[in-house]
């Protein structure tokens, strides 16, 4: 079964969860744990914009606002060793919450997903041992937060 990653986020604006994320894994919906409510998942998700196998360009769209259910940015990376334009692949998550991180995972994106179509690789595509969560949590869930979301990366690109 494949691993699907989203952060639930409290709807209820009088609720002391509203707006804190939440690590979800293989769950489509979401019951906030101080209120009870249902509030919204949002899934990490990523897509290619066409068929080439070639990818020049990776885009991360971080810093997910959820009152206004956007991203507020994009981090782009690009290989400019590839002379033409070729596919874009556009990844988006709401457990990346700085640029640094943002970047990071950029690059390690384009490494994977290039040494797989047998491109020379600069050996970027490191072990993925950093972790993306960095909302407040206590110590002991965000560890197991962080081995869960390492357990799901086998397999993946992300998993070297
Ligand atoms: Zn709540």
């Amino acid at each position: 079964m494949r691993m699907r990653r989203a952060v639930g986020y409290c709807e209820d604006g009088g609720c002391g969860q509203y707006g804190k994320g939440v690590f979800l894994l293989n769950q489509t919906s979401f019951e906030c744990s101080t209120c009870h409510q249902s509030g919204k998942v949002v899934h990490e998700e990523g897509n290619f914009e066409n068929e080439d196998k070639l990818v020049k360009e990776v885009q991360v769209s971080f810093d997910y606002n959820p009152e206004l259910g956007e991203y507020r940015t994009i981090a782009i990376v690009r290989d400019d060793s590839l002379e033409e334009d070729h596919n874009t692949y556009h990844y988006f998550s709401p457990m990346v919450k700085t640029e640094k991180r943002a970047f990071v995972l950029a690059e390690r994106i384009l490494g994977s997903l290039n040494q797989q179509g047998k491109l020379p690789s600069d050996g970027s595509g490191a072990l993925m041992k950093e972790n993306l969560l960095t909302w407040d949590d206590t110590r002991e869930l965000f560890r197991a937060n962080c081995n869960a979301y390492f357990q799901t990366l086998r397999g993946t690109p992300l998993h070297a």
